[in-house]
């Protein structure tokens, strides 16, 4: 997988996430602002339908009123006049479309009704009846009437009270099957004579029980015919305790749904702890976001509910419709940040690309190949770093390449000059035997004199260097075979140590031996071993020609013997380090070195798989540490 598809993958999954959580949380605020809101608008127009109610009840109180005031009236009453009476009440009735008026004497029994003939009833006990008796002023609200009353004030609202009760699920089950009593507005005003006496009580009201224009009055009012769908969205009802008996809510087929009961839930709340009760409710057939309040009478008794409800659905439009428009915004804003995304993605990572094609080149052999690009910022100096990094990597390439070819070069010269030697040493090696073995029997002869002697020892003398010389070009083109047997260094140190004792030429140099006694045994060639410690130690001497001290010492390091030969003399020039183990290569006069001695013992190190090193520091001293692999425990 890509870095860019990964970063894409990431980015476009923060984004989503965190898109999609915005949303969610918007989405549940915003549907529950929304329709707390809704419930709020209910509660105000629940106040609305409340104050309607009270002024449906005031008109009535005033018309009233302004009848009591008809100068008629009382002397048609105290003559007990019923047929002028009778003509006022019923007048009085359809003037105001009032479903019952009556007018009854001081003590509360009814002379005169419009609705019925009966009279002499005492109807003192009516709450606004006995209030009139009680405080001699008008009094107005809502009460209860019996079926007893109803049938007494006409028969026609006694019919129209009575409500089929249609038991509902969640509500009490209902004592009667159908509803006899009448919930009625009304008021009482008193008639008073000039001391202010009560002459006569004028009384009257509307029986609600299935009467339609005062519940659709305040709805109008309320809501002023707003419609959702060709539905009024607005609902009033009207409750005698738990059962409906005025609404404009309807049913499938258009009629009235009144019977039904409150459920026992607001029941509770409304009637029974006189609480407002504000949530959604589904009503007959729909759902509503639903306010109920008690009716009181006047004596402050819960009589009834006062209802209004909004239709849920025209809210739940608006706010499918807002969530959708937020939705589309937010989706809007995803997108748009998606392809922003993948076209940042795609400038800041396309140096990434060049990068990585970079390097593949440069893994697969192709060290020309080079970024190229300096993007603005961070990825510019990351590519010309890199391309920096390749050139260094090309140039010591070349440089690695050069050397190799160099050293190729020199080995074949050197193995070239070597079997030369090698043939011309071989061919000298035997003449030279004859020429000494002459040359010594001539010095023995007794008749030759000092010049001739020695002439002769020159000879002798010169003739042996070259044999010497001779040796070393045969050693050097490893001529004579070397016989490997396992061998403690140490030995061969101590060996070589007792023969230079003797030397006249080691008297003037102090040789110290610091061996490590617990040294493992190694696979060499003693001859040739003591030949190498040999020529070092010779090179150290005739590098202190002032004296000073030879330290051959032996330790373990990495699995490997190290012999280390250390003198204090004159040190190597810097500029001689690279070239002391060449062939032939010499800073003493000639006649004395060879040049021959470190690339001999070279040779024979490496023969044994072991390695020879210098450290030097001219006017001090130089050391020169051989390093040779143990041998295995298994090969021991
Ligand atoms: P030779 O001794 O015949 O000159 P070698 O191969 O033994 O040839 O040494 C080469 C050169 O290395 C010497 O001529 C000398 O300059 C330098 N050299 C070797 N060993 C030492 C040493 N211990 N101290 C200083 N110079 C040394
Ligand atoms: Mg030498």
């Amino acid at each position: 997988m890509s870095i860019r598809f990964r970063l894409t993958i990431a980015a476009i999954a923060v984004i989503l996430v965190a898109n999609s959580l915005l949303s969610f949380i918007a989405l549940q605020y915003l549907g529950h602002t929304w329709m707390g809101e809704v419930q709020n608008r209910v509660r105000r127009n629940l106040n609305s339908a409340r104050a309607a109610y009270q002024s449906q009840t005031d008109v009535i109180a005033w018309f009233l009123r302004a009848t009591a005031r008809d100068c008629t009236l009382a002397p048609a009453a105290a003559r007990n006049d019923r047929a002028t009476l009778e003509t006022m009440l019923r007048s009085l009735g359809e003037s105001n479309n009032m479903d019952f008026v009556g007018l009854t004497d001081a003590e509360g029994r009814v002379i005169c009704r419009s609705g019925s003939r009966r009279q002499g009833d005492d109807i003192s006990a009516d709450p606004l009846v006995a209030q009139v008796l009680r405080d001699r002023t008008a009094a107005s609200g809502t009460v209860v009437f019996s079926q007893k009353r109803l049938l007494a004030e006409g028969r026609s609202l006694a019919d129209r009270a009575a409500i089929p009760i249609i038991p509902t699920e969640a509500a009490r089950p209902p004592s009667d099957l159908v509803l006899s009593d009448g919930l009625v507005i009304a008021a009482a005003v008193p008639l008073l004579d000039d001391r202010g006496q009560i002459q006569a009580i004028l009384y009257g009201g509307h029986l609600l029980n299935q009467r339609y224009e005062i519940v659709d009055a305040i709805k109008d009012q309320v809501f002023r015919g707003e419609a959702y769908q060709g539905r009024e969205i607005g609902t009033v009802t009207i409750f005698l305790r738990d059962v409906r008996v005025s609404t404009n809510v309807k049913r499938q087929d258009g009629s009235r749904a009144v019977g039904t009961q409150l459920s026992t839930l607001v029941s509770d709340a409304v009637l029974e702890r006189g609480e407002i009760w504000a949530a959604p409710a589904f009503v007959v057939n729909d759902w509503y976001i639903t306010a109920y309040e008690p009716i009181r009478d006047p004596a402050g008794k819960i009589i009834g509910v006062l209802y209004v409800g909004l239709l849920r659905a025209p809210f739940t439009h608006q706010l499918r419709i807002i969530s959708v428009v937020f939705l589309t915004i937010i989706g809007g804003a995803t997108l748009a940040s998606l392809v922003l995304l993948l076209l940042v993605h795609g400038r800041v990572l396309r140096p990434v690309h060049c990068v990585v094609d970079m390097a593949q080149k440069v893994i697969g052999g192709d060290l020309t190949a080079r970024v190229g690009i300096r993007p603005p910022g961070e990825m510019g100096v990351l590519c010309r770093a890199v391309d920096s990094m390749a050139e260094a990597v090309a140039e010591r390439a070349e440089l690695l390449k050069q050397a190799t070819r160099q050293q190729i070069h020199r080995s074949e010269q050197l193995a070239s000059v070597g079997r030369l030697a090698a043939g011309v040493a071989h061919e000298i090696n035997n003449p030279l035997t004859g020429v000494l073995a002459f040359a010594d029997l001539m010095r023995e002869k007794e008749n030759l004199d000092d010049q001739d002697r020695e002439d002769l020892d020159v000879i002798i003398r010169e003739t042996k260097r070259v044999r010497e010389i001779v040796r070393g070009l045969l050693d050097y083109a490893r001529e004579t075979p070397s016989v490997k047997k396992v061998l403690n260094v140490n030995d061969v140190i101590r060996q070589m140590t007792r023969l230079l004792g003797n030397r006249e030429a080691f008297q003037h140099v102090n040789i110290v031996e610091i061996l490590d006694d617990n040294l493992p045994p190694i696979n060499g060639d003693q001859n040739q071993l003591q030949q190498v410690l040999l020529n070092l130690a010779l090179n150290a001497c005739e590098a202190m020609t002032e004296g000073g001290t030879l330290v051959i010492a032996t330790s373990l390091a990495d699995h490997r013997v190290v012999i280390e030969v250390t003198d204090t003399g004159c040190g190597i020039a810097p500029e001689h380090l690279d070239k002391i183990f060449d062939p032939f290569f010499t800073t003493k006069p000639v006649g004395k070195g060879t040049g021959l001695g470190l690339s001999v013992s070279s040779a024979i190190v490496q023969q044994h798989d072991g390695t020879l090193e210098v450290r030097s520091s001219p006017g001090k001293g130089t050391t020169f540490s051989i390093a040779l692999p143990v041998v295995q425990p298994t090969a021991a």
